[in-house]
């Protein structure tokens, strides 16, 4: 008890010198540097007044239609995606917005010739936790009830899903961000994927939302992990029309100025088609088609990735670095991912909402403690998801100091709740 006492006398007083610094830093969303952003500021001169806007079949990009996105630009998406151009459709700006759209057309419209979901006493929907506050908002906009499951090294643990799948009628989806996960940075195992093709579900129309965000996202050039493609495993599982799979260019070109896509079965893309032909007469044309000139191919979005990591992957080593410096004997745990935005970080019980609140009050804005939760709600509280790429390098290191005094100072004072 005297030992922490001082432990915490020591912390308070290099915690108030870091005050003293008046920083202003943020690592709360994994969003690009503006070093980032510039690798793709030549994209915005590759459509100019100069340029054939029509295309070999006749479209003309700078009119209506073509609502299921121009054919160069679903193949580019499609080799990403690993999906023939046919099976992906290329939409607006963002993929967050086409799972929404997908959740809700679910609810008004349903899937696979069942009832929609809304008509139903409850609909249910499995959160792997750590997950993406983003995801579990939409749930929670819709009413949508979040039933936590647990994450491991491997992917959602499969005993508990399929346990929970397998008898209830009313758990009509799953959110899985399948490669370097949003926040834990892991990559689902080939087991992982194979059982959630094959697995017995009560709903017919149980569908996967296979958000993989991540899927170039690595962060060196050899030391990559890939997942295995879920329409392979769900046509051998002939489960082939079980997931809807997204992807889209915001962290590989510019957030918010991307081009976002869906891939999924020829009868699910169909469907697809059909409900967003009524929805809008066709997305920004001129967008997909700056894309397609700017990136090419796969090869060309690799090449590209590359450059993105010789930025960021310093970025991450300086954060493991510190943690494995500073907190390594403090109960706390992390992972050290291989792509992806985020570094999860596991606290003592009990600490993180305080870890965030001093950060916060020292100048250095995290993710809220609990976002990774649905609900908002961390039963631990011990959950912390770090982004590091906005910040420039000099900055994280000083937002990383105040960090680890942060948690420290937390843990000594949980410690001495505890052990009062
Ligand atoms: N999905 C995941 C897992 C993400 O982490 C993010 C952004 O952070 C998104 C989707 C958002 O993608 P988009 O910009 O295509 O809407």
């Amino acid at each position: 008890h005297e030992e922490l006492l001082a432990k915490q006398r020591e912390l308070e007083t290099a915690y108030k010198r870091l005050q003293e610094k008046h920083l202003s830093l943020n690592m709360a969303r994994g969003k690009p540097s503006n070093e980032q952003l510039a690798l793709s500021y030549k994209m915005l001169d590759v459509v100019t007044s100069e340029t054939n806007l029509i295309l070999e079949d006749g479209t003309h990009c700078a009119n209506y239609g073509m609502s299921e996105g121009i054919p160069a630009a679903r193949a580019l998406m499609g080799e990403i995606m690993q999906h023939p151009y046919d099976q992906v459709l290329v939409m607006g700006n963002s993929s967050l917005n086409i799972m929404y759209d997908l959740i809700v057309s679910g609810m008004l419209l349903g899937y696979d010739g069942q009832r929609p979901w809304a008509q139903l006493d409850a609909i249910k929907w499995l959160c792997p936790v750590p997950g993406y506050d983003r995801h579990f908002r939409i749930l929670e906009t819709l009413g949508i009830e979040m039933i936590p499951t647990t994450m491991t090294e491997h992917g959602p643990d499969m005993d508990e899903v399929e346990r929970l799948v397998a008898t209830d009628e009313n758990i009509k989806g799953i959110w899985c961000v399948p490669q370097y996960s949003n926040p834990t940075g892991i990559t689902y195992s080939d087991e992982t994927v194979l059982r959630l093709a094959a697995m017995k579900t009560a709903a017919p129309d149980f569908k996967i939302f296979w958000d993989n965000a991540y899927c170039v996202h690595h962060l060196y050039e050899s030391n990559q992990d890939h997942v295995l493609n879920i329409a392979i495993a769900c046509a051998q599982a002939e489960t082939k029309n079980r997931y809807f799979a997204f992807a889209s260019t915001s962290k590989v070109t510019l957030p918010g100025n991307g081009i976002a896509a869906v891939a999924a079965s020829k009868r699910n893309i169909d469907l697809i088609a059909k409900r967003i032909g009524v929805e809008t007469v066709g997305y920004d044309k001129i967008n997909q088609l700056r894309h397609v000139l700017f990136l090419k191919d796969k090869q060309g979005v690799e090449a590209l990735m590359m450059q993105h990591a010789r930025i960021i992957a310093p970025k991450f080593e300086l954060v493991i670095n510190m943690l494995n410096e500073h907190l390594r004997d403090t109960g706390a745990s992390w992972q050290v991912p291989k792509g992806g935005y985020f570094i999860n970080f596991e606290g003592v019980f009990c600490t993180a909402k305080r870890t965030v609140e001093l950060c916060k009050n020292a100048g250095v804005t995290l993710t809220d403690a609990g976002a990774t939760w649905p609900y908002g709600n961390d039963p631990h509280d011990s959950n912390i998801r770090i982004a590091p790429t906005l910040p420039p390098i000099e900055e994280l290191q000083d937002a990383m100091e105040v960090f680890v005094v942060c948690n420290k100072l937390a843990t000594v004072e949980t410690l001495l709740k505890t052990n009062a």
